[in-house]
């Protein structure tokens, strides 16, 4: 059994794999125990599944799971967990943006009694203002409406202990928002800081909707605050309402002859009071839409090839 297991989601990423692999070789050479790299294909349509059998054909520490289809980055890193046997598991991104050089720093923290050891980003190098921008007030939104303490900016290049990752492995929710479950695990937690390098090779895989995705789905998965929103909504239109009563009524007394009394104020109170029902119900589907995921109990993934495993561990949520 491996001590490390190196779990790298892969979608679309050939020009990054070679540089990738010398780069993770490099520094698993150094380490302390044996190693296994598990590189999840997430249904890439390019070279990339070639590539994986490739190294798994020259190096027998590589092993790889190809999802049936584009999953997602957060399932495709579920299954690596499902899959991982070693004693401590390292997630990384295979772009390169989450620098191998930095695992030695986590395990050293590891061998120190923790049990969750997150990179934390001091620096976004040559992302764009708008992705800096919108990461930065996100973390801080969650952070203060979410129900367990989730580290700011930290994303899922982590290392976690054997204990975590069957907690992990054990839990049947659908909607995986890897960084929110792994601070709900509990065990002692800390982090290790670093420069976000730029990406190495190709173009960014999380499109902007795959990014609000994530993010919505964290807000939805750690947070009821959102329901209570349409709770506070309805009161402040009830006290704008109030106030509008008023103004009619000291318009009809000291200005009878005033225009405004009439269409404006009810078509803008028409429109926003659409506005913020239409805002409570999209934020109530937002929760149904998860109950129905989670009812229909569909399995996480579904894949169509395995290599380098010789016994898979059973785990509960395995297609
Ligand atoms: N990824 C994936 N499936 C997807 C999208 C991305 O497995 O549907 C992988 C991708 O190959 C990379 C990691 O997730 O290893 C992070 O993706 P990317 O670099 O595009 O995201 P960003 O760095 O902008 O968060
Ligand atoms: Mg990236």
């Amino acid at each position: 059994m491996p001590t490390y297991s190196l779990i790298v989601p892969i979608y679309n990423e050939e020009e990054t794999i070679p540089e990738l692999y010398r780069r993770l070789v490099a520094v698993v050479d150094e380490l302390d125990g044996e190693v296994e790299f598990i590189l999840v294909n997430d249904g890439s349509r390019d070279r990339s599944l070639m590539l994986l059998r490739d190294l798994h054909e020259k190096d027998s520490r590589v092993c790889y799971l190809s999802l049936a289809r584009n999953f997602g980055h957060q399932v495709a890193v579920t299954a690596g967990l499902n899959f991982a046997r070693g004693k401590a598991v390292v997630i990384l991104d295979a772009d390169l943006q989450d620098p191998p050089e930095l695992i030695p720093q986590l395990i050293e923290k590891w061998h120190q009694g923790y049990s969750v050891v997150y990179a934390q980003r001091t620096q976004r190098r040559q992302e764009n203002w708008f992705k800096r921008a919108t990461a930065f007030a996100f973390y801080r939104l969650l952070k203060q409406l979410a129900d367990v303490d989730i580290p700011l900016d930290s994303g899922d290049f982590c290392l976690l202990d054997r204990q975590v990752v069957d907690v992990l492995n054990a839990m049947p929710e659908r909607n995986r928002y890897i960084r929110g479950l792994r601070s709900w695990a509990g065990f002692p937690q800390t982090a290790v800081l670093f420069d976000r390098d730029p990406r190495f090779a190709g173009s960014v895989k999380y499109t902007f909707r795959k990014s609000l995705g994530l993010a919505i789905n964290g807000l939805v998965s750690f947070s009821t605050v959102p329901l209570r929103l349409s709770t506070y909504l309805g009161l402040f239109s009830a006290a704008i309402a109030l106030l509008m009563a008023f103004l009619v009524i000291y318009w009809r007394i000291f200005f009878p002859l005033s225009p405004l009394t009439g269409y404006a104020i009810i078509a803008s109170s028409v429109f926003f009071l659409g506005a913020v029902q239409l805002f409570s119900i999209g934020i109530l589907g937002e929760y149904i839409g998860r109950i129905y995921d989670e009812v229909k109990n569909r399995p996480l993934y579904t894949l169509s090839e395995v290599a380098g495993f010789t016994s898979p561990q059973p785990t509960r949520n395995r297609s």
